[in-house]
């Protein structure tokens, strides 16, 4: 269910996030997909459209993570929060791996997210791999 979110937050969110998936750091200039606001803690959970609830994600981030706040650390099987972009940073929960292909979880956080999102999808992989030839990624800052 979409929720009206005035033009002036999303451009702030935009901003803040530097046009990135806030999970996966896919650039928005990169792709063909329109990024979305997304709701950190759910609308169904009584989540808000403020600024410190809302994040940039790629649609299929967005789509793997929908409504869920946690994941399960496939290291250990405990059940974790997920990554909070707002609240978290992102270099303290993952690392790229040495090709910056495919991304590492650093924390329980990090590693149920980097599993529940699927942000090291094959397809993902595939053209991270054309992004590095290209000079384009890993993101210079994060
Ligand atoms: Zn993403």
């Amino acid at each position: 269910m979409s929720v009206y979110i005035p033009v002036d937050l999303q451009r702030r969110v935009r901003s803040h996030f530097a046009e990135r998936c806030a999970y996966c750091q896919t650039a928005e200039s990169l792709t063909v997909a329109i990024f979305e606001i997304e709701h950190i803690t759910p609308r169904s959970a009584q989540g808000e459209t403020v600024f410190e609830n809302l994040c940039l994600a790629c649609p299929t981030c967005n789509r793997f993570k929908s409504n869920r706040q946690t994941a399960v650390d496939p290291l250990d099987q405990e059940t974790v929060p997920l990554f909070h972009p707002q609240q978290q940073r992102w270099q303290d929960h993952f690392v790229w791996n040495e090709a910056a292909t495919e991304i590492v979880g650093l924390t329980p956080v990090g590693r149920a997210t980097v599993a529940a999102l699927k942000m090291n999808r094959l397809q993902l992989v595939r053209v991270r791999r054309m992004w590095v030839k290209m000079d384009e990624h890993p993101p210079k800052t994060v």
